[in-house]
């Protein structure tokens, strides 16, 4: 296809607003497009080159300006460029304001293989992708300056409607309203299949070109064929923000893990080949995290996809704040330096893939069985899954205070809270949606004096365990619910101690306590409720801390509860 004809169907597309519509004119373009498909399905798209792959064209604005300068004459410099980008706003209306055509030059003659004359020379498609593709191999001294080059090469034999399209291509800002949701209907469209079958395809290989060319060739049968490939990234599964009342509503059970503070990392690895490492947007972050490269080579003996989170520790293994992860995350030089600094270990929640098989329908109790039969392999196969290195334990519970415990003891151990997963769930790549949920900070939170406990069983028998909740009304002091916390036996010691001078009864395994002690506890709801002396009841409260600046007297109020209900 002539670039031409891509640039005015890409003109048109521009120019409509309704989505139906540049459905279908998108559709026309990839019934025309022959054998430039798969380059005509990433260029409409603004992409050079597929989802998957990390290759940059690596060029700066400046890189742009100074060829579109060179292309314009020698009258015109990048300052130009900018000057009119600056009044115009918009590259691609900057690109085509000049009129380009016959300079002459060392980049005229190695940009694009056309002749070059700039005159009734026919840009192709494919020559645009090929001088691309170059452009983003050049490395090394002298790169910059073959890249302008490259591009002076293509903007030289452009037409203005030519050049619109090719600067906003560079610069990856197209800007047409053709989103993935579109590209998927115009293939669907085009070719006669079915959008799921062509979501999932896409989903799976995150190339929009070889998706658009098998669906044309090959039908439903070649897009169900698809698979996940080892070193292709696949977009990760996102969490919305949730609470555990509506998770334990939707669901039998919910799926419980801790939240990690760190940054995504989703590990590709074949012990007889390659391991590589791609951020949450499918970058490549190898090379700056060796410890997930020599951890995956320590553990694993199969090939597998996994899905997990690279947390900062310090030197007791003790999780850094998420600031710290950035020092290294996307580190190109110095690594060794910086591990020295601040060092990283994965855990891994999700498997995707695993001994040649694709896992991504299997449901979530599944594929965390196949991941921890994964992270277990070697010697050690019938380890306690707490033990196993690097794995993310999933509790399924319906127990409210199970799930609080867990919350509780994430916390107590430095990590950021709780996700809240559907046990049967698929994993839907690039998705946000109901099946992964972290749990909603609190909007709010309570002063309440404690006034009760219990004390708790087996190995903390010696600890108080529950804490009963009270508010203040008037003089009186009336309950509101309970905290039964996980937390760490520290903690629990330390609670003990500080409550244990103000236990005024014991029966059995209850005691009750003077009013001394105040606690800041979240939750999700005030709820109506005849359980407790306030007719009031917190849903899913939770332990913040001690307020040890507060005494009794200036813990909040039944009042305050009633209007925040
Ligand atoms: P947020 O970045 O606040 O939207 O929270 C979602 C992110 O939490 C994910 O993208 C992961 O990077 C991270 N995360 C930490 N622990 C987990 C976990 N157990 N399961 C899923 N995501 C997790």
């Amino acid at each position: 296809m002539e670039f031409a004809t891509f640039a005015d169907r890409v003109a048109a597309i521009d120019a409509e607003s309704a989505d139906l519509e540049i459905v279908a004119h998108v559709r026309d373009l990839f019934e025309d497009a022959g054998d430039d498909l798969p380059v005509v399905a990433r260029f409409v798209q603004g992409r050079v080159f597929p989802a998957w792959d990390s290759t940059t064209l690596d060029i700066g604005p400046n890189t742009c300006y100074e060829a579109i300068a060179r292309a314009a004459g020698t009258n015109v410099a990048a300052d130009d460029v900018e000057e009119r980008l600056a009044e115009r706003g918009e590259i691609g209306d900057v690109a085509a304001s000049y009129d380009f055509g016959g300079q002459q030059g060392l980049g005229a003659f190695t940009g694009g293989g056309g002749d070059s004359t700039g005159s009734g020379d026919d840009l192709t498609v494919r020559e645009v992708d090929d001088t691309l593709t170059e452009l983003a191999a050049a490395e090394g001294a002298g790169s910059q300056d073959r890249k302008v080059d490259l591009l002076f090469g293509l903007f030289n034999r452009c037409s203005s409607s030519e050049a619109r399209y090719l600067a906003r291509l560079v610069l990856s800002e197209m800007r047409i309203g053709v989103g993935e949701g579109t590209v998927r209907d115009a293939i669907a469209e085009a070719f006669e299949v079915p959008e799921d079958r062509v979501e999932r395809a896409l989903q799976v290989s995150n190339d929009y070109g070889q998706v658009a060319q098998v669906a044309r060739d090959e039908g439903v049968s070649g897009l169900d064929g698809i698979e996940l490939e080892l070193g292709r990234p696949v977009q990760a599964m996102l969490a919305q923000a949730g609470t555990v009342t509506d998770a334990l509503e939707e669901w039998d059970e919910a799926g419980v893990e801790w939240k990690y503070d760190g940054a995504r990392i989703q590990l590709h690895h074949d012990p007889g080949g390659q391991t590589r490492v791609f951020s949450r947007n499918m970058e490549e972050v190898t090379d700056a995290l060796p410890e997930v490269v020599e951890f995956a080579a320590e553990t694993l003996d199969e090939p597998v996809i996994l899905d997990g989170e690279v947390v900062a520790i310090d030197e007791d293994g003790s999780p850094l704040p998420f600031q710290e992860v950035l020092k290294r995350f996307r580190r190109k030089h110095d690594v060794a330096k910086a591990r020295e600094d601040v060092s990283v270990r994965p855990v891994f929640f999700d498997c995707l893939h695993a001994g040649g098989e694709d896992l991504l329908e299997v449901p979530l109790t599944s594929r965390h069985e196949r991941l921890e039969s994964v992270l277990a392999a070697g010697p050690d196969r019938d380890q306690d899954p707490a033990e196993v290195d690097g794995l993310s334990l999933l509790w399924l519970t319906d127990d409210p205070g199970e799930i609080e415990a867990i919350d509780a003891d994430a916390l107590a151990a430095g990590h950021e809270g709780i996700m809240l997963k559907n046990p049967d769930s698929a994993y839907s790549p690039g998705r946000r949606g109901k099946n992964w949920r972290k749990r909603k900070p609190d909007v709010d939170t309570l002063d309440c004096v404690v006034t009760g406990a219990e004390w708790g069983e087996g190995r903390r028998a010696t600890f108080l365990g529950t804490f009963e909740l009270s508010v203040r009304d008037g003089d009186e002091l009336e309950t509101v619910g309970k905290v039964a916390t996980g937390i760490t036996d520290e903690k629990l010691e330390e609670l003990t101690e500080l409550l244990d001078p103000h236990i005024a009864a014991e029966e059995g395994q209850n005691v009750e306590l003077e009013p001394a002690v105040v606690f800041e506890v979240g939750y999700e709801e005030i709820q109506a409720s005849p359980t407790y002396s306030s007719g009031y009841a917190l849903r899913f409260p939770r332990f913040v801390g001690v307020r040890y600046d507060k005494d009794p007297e200036e813990a909040d109020t039944l009042e305050r509860l009633r209007n925040l209900q």
